[in-house]
């Protein structure tokens, strides 16, 4: 099995100036290829300490991987110093020197080129070209002493490019199988509970392996599997998914699927049924999310956020004895604002929520992280009472995911 360092060049990812989202992407591709990176390493721009870094990685791994630095401009020295790494000298590509005149002619058909842009035409002798269609600096590859070697560009979008269309071709032979994942998505259980249900099943397990993980009241449970092929791969996985529905039962709202609100776009798609919502203190973030989504048009029909009681009662219809009588925060009221936006907005389900975002309790010494939502549908209204945390953002969100929640079951 092979091993990968990934070498990121670039002073601004030390600076914390940008994020080193190429060895991110860089990393998940490698893995569907069954390639096991070892290391990320980040480096300056500075030909001593990248120099290190290449001689260090050399020692642990047989695949580099260097990002950035392959430009145009004084500080882009990778190619130099790879080189030299390898005892390889820099050769000058008249097939790349012609793409990069007419990459420029195309994109700056109004000023000239500047010479050193055709630095990017020294390449390593004898290296595999991958010429970039997506930019100016073309990347290479070779193999010298037993380790690859691969120079891709640092911008992600050039990045992602050149590895999939260049490097990954170029990298066939190597892998050995192929890695697949499939997360399931639950919603209404604890990270700590999951966990402790699935200890241990988790330690026996090999492949698949299982991995938890958490998010703000959602959990997630990935499934990974090593295979020779993406058929096996899956057939190792199958089972296990199911053995896991059987324990989560109706927790588990779906497998690789992005998101609660993504969850009730495709049942009501399916059933053919229209939404709409009355929002207090989520502020309309249930509607948000519902409208994040491509496709909610043939669901979602609209909302009101009707954060004051005057609304309440005025656009929804919520009777005032019951505003009296419960206050804003109650089950009662959580009810009338579901059935009033079902029958304001025409919609064949309407849900609301209501409750305590804090910083304070309410007037009526409801505690912060109360709410209450509720589902308002042909053949009753439901509900839910929740306990949503603290923090006016997470309770929101909380506040928001139970909405949904109720919306899928
Ligand atoms: P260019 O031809 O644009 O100079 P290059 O290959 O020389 O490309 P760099 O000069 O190192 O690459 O980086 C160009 C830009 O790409 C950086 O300013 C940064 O925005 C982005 N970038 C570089 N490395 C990374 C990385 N590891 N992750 C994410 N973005 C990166
Ligand atoms: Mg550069």
């Amino acid at each position: 099995s092979h091993t990968a360092e990934l070498i990121a060049v670039g002073t601004e990812l030390l600076l914390g100036n940008i994020a080193n989202t190429d060895a991110q992407m860089l990393s998940q591709g490698l893995s569907t290829l069954g390639i096991n990176v070892y290391y990320h390493t980040v480096v300056g721009d500075n030909p001593q300490r990248l120099k290190a870094a290449v001689e260090l990685a050399k020692t642990r791994a047989d695949l580099i991987i260097t990002t950035g630095g392959l430009g145009p401009t004084c500080d882009d020295l990778t190619k130099n110093v790879l080189a030299e790494c390898f005892g390889k000298k820099l050769v000058f590509d008249e097939g790349s020197a012609q793409r990069i005149r007419d990459y420029f002619a195309r994109l700056h058909p109004d000023r000239p080129m500047t010479d050193n842009n055709l630095q990017q035409a020294m390449l390593p002798e004898g290296c595999t070209i991958f010429s970039n269609d997506w930019g100016t600096a073309p990347g290479c590859a070779f193999e010298s002493g037993g380790v690859r070697v691969i120079m891709l560009p640092g911008p992600p979008r050039e990045c992602r490019a050149m590895f999939r269309y260049r490097a990954i071709p170029y990298l066939q032979d190597l892998a050995d199988g192929v890695i697949v994942s499939r997360t399931l998505k639950l919603f209404g259980i604890g990270e700590s509970a999951m966990e402790a249900r699935l200890r241990d099943e988790m330690q026996v397990m090999t492949n698949p392996t299982l991995a938890p993980y958490a998010k703000e009241g959602e959990c997630e449970l990935r499934i990974t599997a090593k295979a020779a092929d993406h058929h096996q791969a899956i057939s190792l996985i199958a089972p296990v998914e199911a053995q896991l529905r059987g324990i989560f039962g109706d927790k588990v709202y779906g497998a690789d699927i992005g998101s609660l609100e993504e969850a009730v776009l495709a049942l009501l798609k399916g059933q053919k049924k229209t939404l709409g919502t009355a929002e207090s203190c989520t502020g309309g973030l249930i509607a948000k999310r519902m409208t994040d989504l491509p496709g909610a048009s043939a669901v979602f029909r609209g909302g009101v956020v009707s954060y004051s009681s005057e609304i309440k009662k005025s656009v929804l219809g919520v009777p005032a004895d019951l505003l009296d009588k419960y206050g804003a925060v109650s089950a009662q009221v959580a009810k009338a604002m579901a059935e009033g936006a079902r029958r304001v907005l025409g919609c064949d389900l309407a849900v609301s929520a209501t409750g305590v975002a804090g910083p304070d309790q309410d007037d009526r010494g409801n505690p912060v992280g109360l709410v209450y939502v509720a589902l308002a549908t042909d053949k009753g209204t439901y509900v839910r009472e929740v306990r949503a945390g603290s923090g006016r953002e997470r309770i929101r969100t909380v506040a928001s995911h139970h909405a949904f929640d109720l919306v899928r079951r």
